[in-house]
């Protein structure tokens, strides 16, 4: 048997044009004779009245004695109507297909509502729809708990169980559609000359995912890596090929993915906030353990962090910067933030021992005007932390010095 999984964000499924062009994807596939999983969003964005944002909204009129549980529960509403509506745009066009739940699809969580982790799949139902000939559409970022309350996955959770079906089911691929032609060298939003790329490391993708590229979610990508299935990102609306991600390994019957540059792309991540403390010696006074364990007692999440005998720096969500200080404050250090930060990246496995990646990077960023306010880097990437002001022409400035337009 082979299966595809095909998953479709919510322009895809924002309105009947769109559903058509939803529809005729999933006949393609079937023609090619394989069976399909289609995972669908919630129709659409804000202000859309199905989209995630607006039932988040709707919930949140009930007052503030909404429960996690509850949310979830409203929230979840959207995916599973732009499943049935998909199910019934199949059956106009002659194609037998059910709906199922994230529950009744047989994805089971952990009770964390709003941000669940998969547990475990049990895809017996998904199974009958196919062997029954019919499309199993999905309705994705949900699932239940054992005892059958609903959950939801948390942001880019759509993405995330189509990664999983794909991996439970071994799919051949697992097709990500949206509205851009595949993984683009930057936002296009951002960076307009953006280009896409044929192919892509797995690897690539998670680092520009965890990065700030908001195209995959991180977790899916991890998912398609870990089993070793392909992930094609590709647009609803053209007949780009898309974007293969692979691990660069040959499979049989797939092309091999190398990428031909050391770039593969400049992320962006604003709202962040940059926290400063200054001592004589960190080290002497032992403070550099109370300063982590402080934060790690508060779950304050710490990024590009720098510790220096004399200067710590590190970097927090804004939104957490007055929760950080404050708890700092609480062990007697007068710590600095610096709001208004944002981290933008390069990205791609492709710079490791490659000479005079930062030279380049520090020369677009100084031509452009914009100050380094902090670096960090791994083999897969280097990050600047930025005035978000700066944050878009930051971007720019590096895809133009790396050429990634061409
Ligand atoms: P969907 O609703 O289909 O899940 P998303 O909004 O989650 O769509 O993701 C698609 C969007 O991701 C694009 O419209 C684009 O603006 C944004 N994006 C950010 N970085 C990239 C990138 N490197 N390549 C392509 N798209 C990107
Ligand atoms: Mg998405």
């Amino acid at each position: 048997m082979s299966i595809i999984v095909q998953k479709f964000g919510g322009t895809s499924v924002a309105n009947p044009d769109a559903c058509a062009r939803v529809v005729s994807r999933i006949l393609e596939a079937r023609s090619g004779g394989h069976d399909v999983v289609a995972v669908v969003s919630a129709m659409g964005r804000k202000p859309a009245p199905y989209s995630t944002d607006s039932l988040i909204e709707l919930a949140e009129r009930g007052g503030a004695n909404m429960s996690p549980r509850e949310q979830d529960a409203i929230i979840a509403c959207g995916e599973i109507i732009s499943s049935v509506v998909l199910v019934s745009a199949l059956a106009a066009a002659g194609c037998p297909a059910v709906s199922l739940t994230g529950g009744q699809a047989g994805i089971i969580t952990d009770d964390a509502f709003g941000d669940a982790r998969i547990r475990k799949i049990d895809p017996k139902r998904i199974l009958e729809a196919l062997a029954q000939g019919k499309v199993a559409v999905v309705a994705g970022f949900q699932g239940a708990t054992e005892s059958g309350d609903i959950t939801t996955l948390g942001r880019g959770g759509s993405d995330t169980t189509a990664a999983a079906l794909g991996a439970v089911l071994e799919a051949d691929v697992i097709e990500i559609f949206t509205d851009v032609e595949g993984i683009m060298t930057a936002d296009p939003r951002i960076v307009p000359e953006a280009r896409y790329q044929e192919t892509m490391a797995y690897a690539d993708l998670l680092e520009m995912a965890n990065l700030g590229a908001k195209v995959v979610h991180q977790r899916a990508v991890e998912i398609a890596m870990q089993s070793r299935i392909p992930l094609l990102i590709r647009s609803t609306f053209s007949d780009a090929r898309g974007t293969l991600v692979t691990d660069g390994a040959s499979k049989p019957g797939l092309p091999v993915s190398v990428p031909d540059r050391f770039i593969s792309g400049v992320t962006c991540l604003g709202g962040m906030a940059q926290v400063t403390l200054a001592e004589a010696d960190f080290n002497s006074t032992g403070r550099v353990l109370d300063v982590f364990t402080t934060l790690a007692d508060e779950c304050i999440s710490v990024d590009m962090i720098s510790v220096f005998p004399e200067r710590i720096a590190f970097i927090v969500a804004a939104k957490q910067a007055d929760h950080a200080i404050g708890a700092l404050r609480g062990i007697g250090l007068a710590a600095q933030a610096n709001l208004g930060c944002a981290k933008v990246s390069v990205v791609g496995a492709g710079m490791r021992g490659v000479p005079g990646v930062m030279s380049k990077v520090v020369r677009a960023l100084h031509n452009t005007g914009v100050r380094i306010l902090q670096t960090s880097d791994s083999h897969h990437s280097i990050s600047c932390l930025v005035p978000e002001a700066d944050m878009e022409r930051a971007a720019r400035a590096l895809h133009a010095e790396f050429e990634l337009s061409r």
